[in-house]
């Protein structure tokens, strides 16, 4: 998941709610069975509760998203899970800053406030002993607006100058929607991971809004979608054909 040759296979918790143990089985044995490196892992786990138990699943990697944290409360509850999940040769990605799911809502001030600030980047990835770092420059869950998404191109580059010599890896979150020229801009910028749900997901939904087929034939036109979207991600990152 940390370098652009990798899929990862993520599990939100509300999917891990749901599917469970069984789900979980299900993503391995497939990342297990391709001819391309593929990695599954713990996205936004945001309570100790599921994190602990996210570490007995057999998980590749977790995000521990103390986002909604006070700063230094942030440290300490990543520092915990991280120590745990790194004795257990899992890798760990976390966020700072505060991701919106839309810019909606906010002031200047609120929006400006929410960016990963590089100085507590600095003391956060130091203190916590991270792989990767979620950052937010104006990236957004869901959909951008019409006029597009406006990252802080200038304050990726801070971060990037600042992990890379920590040898800790950047990460976007809210990847969908964005140019081929945007992306390439990112990976140049340090970005190692980009995650991409909205224009998957929005991919299967059409395909089940609008049958054009029975049942049995929906839902594989579903997956081709999706395949589809998956194909065009990996191109655009530069992990297609990439395999073991
Ligand atoms: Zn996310």
């Amino acid at each position: 998941m940390h370098i652009l040759n990798f899929i990862s296979f993520q599990i939100h918790p509300s999917a891990l709610k749901q599917g469970g143990i069984p789900l979980v089985a299900c993503c391995i044995s497939a990342a297990e069975q391709a001819n391309v490196p593929i990695t599954v892992h713990f996205d936004h786990g945001s309570s100790k509760y599921e994190l602990v138990e996210a570490l007995e699943m057999g998980f590749d990697s977790v995000m521990v998203d103390g986002s909604h944290l006070p700063f230094k409360e942030n440290i300490s509850f990543t520092k915990f899970i991280s120590f745990l999940a790194q004795a257990k040769n899992m890798l760990v990605e976390a966020e700072l800053g505060r991701l919106s799911g839309t810019e909606d809502d906010l002031t200047v001030e609120d929006y400006e406030a929410r960016l990963t600030d590089v100085t507590q980047a600095q003391e956060f990835i130091t203190e916590t002993g991270i792989d990767a770092l979620a950052v937010c420059i104006g990236n957004v869950h869901g959909t951008y607006p019409a006029s597009g998404p406006s990252l802080r191109l200038d304050l990726l580059k801070d971060l990037h100058k600042m992990s890379s010599e920590k040898g800790v890896y950047l990460v976007l979150h809210g990847a969908s929607g964005l140019s081929k020229e945007l992306i390439k801009e990112c990976i140049q910028l340090g970005v190692r991971k980009f995650n991409v749900n909205t224009e998957v997901r929005k991919a299967y939904m059409e395909c089940l809004r609008n049958p054009k087929k029975d049942l049995i034939h929906v839902m594989a036109s579903a997956k081709e979608a999706m395949k589809a979207v998956v194909a065009e991600k990996m191109h655009l990152f530069g992990s297609a054909g990439k395999a073991w």
